[in-house]
């Protein structure tokens, strides 16, 4: 049987590669991790780490673009409801990769999903999205309690440092996942203004990025939104940043 881990780059995906390992050992293990062009520097040093621990070397797959390339290439900009980026970066090339490597019948995808409410109500969109193969979400046992978001990332890093890893940098900026270097066009305000406090170079990166596709469009598309008078409004990165300045300064 192979056991394929969709290693992400996060601390679920590590722990989930961990029990797997208690389990079934590595000889038949697959990292399989997909490269957006767009992940932190410390993501790979973190990737290779658990590289090293496990003795298996990572599996990479890519599409070639970043997300602000496929935006412009689809003519249409990722959002909180909507991510093409998920299905032309990650999950088209990992598939591609298993329907080469991995038989269905002889193997199981392992997904990094946490004990918590929100993580595993996602649960049957990602088994469905897997199918054919079989997938299994290690950290969701059963017999384990459900844990709130802080006790999970807490105890998963604390499992790293056990192990001698040091958990991404991300986690330590205040950032609940490790993916796309804290610029995840999934993430709400509260994220991109954490970005804009600490890594405020990457915040005007995005910025200039979501502008160039609203100049391409020519419409006044934005990644996020903001209610006004009972309306809903596009929000884009450089009117937060004002709006976030402002309050600061007020
Ligand atoms: S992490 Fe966010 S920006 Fe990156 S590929 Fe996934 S949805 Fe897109």
């Amino acid at each position: 049987m192979k056991h394929v881990i969709q290693l992400s780059g996060g601390l679920g995906s590590f722990g989930a590669a961990l029990r797997v390992a208690e389990k079934h050992g590595t000889g038949d293990m697959t990292l399989l991790i997909a490269d957006t062009k767009a992940e932190d520097e410390d993501l790979w040093r973190f990737a290779d780490d658990i590289s090293r621990l496990l003795d298996v070397p990572l599996t990479k797959v890519a599409d070639g673009r970043n997300p602000w390339e496929l935006f412009r290439d689809k003519r249409f900009l990722g959002n909180d409801r909507i991510t093409p980026c998920t299905k032309y970066l990650k999950q088209i090339p990992c598939r591609k990769w298993m329907k080469v490597n991995a038989p269905v019948g002889d193997s199981i995808v392992y997904i990094g999903i946490e004990k918590t409410k929100r993580d595993r109500a996602r649960i049957p969109a990602i088994a469905r999205n897997w199918k054919p193969w079989r997938v299994q979400f290690p950290l969701c046992n059963r017999w384990e309690p459900e844990l709130s978001k802080e006790d999970s990332k807490a105890r998963l890093m604390d499992l790293a440092r056990w192990y001698g890893i040091e958990p991404p940098r991300l986690y330590a900026l205040g950032y609940e996942h490790n993916n796309c270097a804290g610029l995840c066009v999934r993430a709400g305000q509260k994220q991109w203004k954490l970005t804009l406090d600490t890594q405020p170079e990457r915040f005007a990166y995005a910025e200039a990025q979501e502008q160039e596709i609203r100049d391409l469009l020519g419409k006044p598309v934005a990644m996020l939104r903001q209610i006004r008078a009972g309306v809903s409004h596009p929000l884009p990165l450089s009117e937060l940043r004002r709006q976030h300045e402002a309050a600061s300064t007020a």
